[in-house]
């Protein structure tokens, strides 16, 4: 078992409603532990590049502006292979496919605004905690 960090995000579905801390608690219940963390909005930019192995899609610019319309939570896990386990925690991308249990499943609206992003690999979660956090804003 290694220990790893993956990027989480809290998106504006879930800001909206007030669900942060419940996201949070069941990364913690499942063992991982929160080493950053921080509330912003998105500009468009900061959107459209975090997204931008999606800029093809269909739905790109749907999605770009539903991450710009409410604040989101950008945080750092750190555990035993966190980059899978929180995907697991994470639930199926489209809510009608998730797990039981999965917060996608309990908290998602629908594919788009399905309340979390997690990287998934490790060279995604090390591009994409570098994108919004610099080393000394990670304390584990
Ligand atoms: P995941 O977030 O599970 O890694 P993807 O990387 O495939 O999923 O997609 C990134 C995000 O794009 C999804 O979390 C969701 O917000 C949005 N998305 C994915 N598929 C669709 C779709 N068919 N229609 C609208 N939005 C979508
Ligand atoms: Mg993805």
């Amino acid at each position: 078992m290694a220990i790893e960090r993956t990027l989480s995000i809290i998106k504006p579905d879930a800001t909206r409603r007030n669900l942060t801390g419940q996201i949070i608690a069941r990364f913690e219940e499942k063992g991982l532990r929160v080493v950053a963390s921080k509330r912003i909005k998105l500009s468009q930019a900061q959107a459209e590049g975090f997204y931008a192995v999606h800029k093809e899609r269909s739905f790109f610019g749907e999605l770009v502006e539903y991450m710009m319309s409410e604040p989101v939570v950008v945080q750092v896990l750190e555990g035993e292979n966190a980059i899978l386990a929180n995907r697991e925690i994470m639930g199926a991308t489209n809510p009608a496919n998730a797990d039981e249990g999965t917060i996608r499943k309990d908290f998602a609206v629908d594919v788009q605004e399905n309340s979390v992003h997690g990287s998934d690999a490790p060279e995604t979660a090390a591009e994409e905690i570098a994108y919004f956090f610099s080393a000394c804003e990670i304390v584990g």
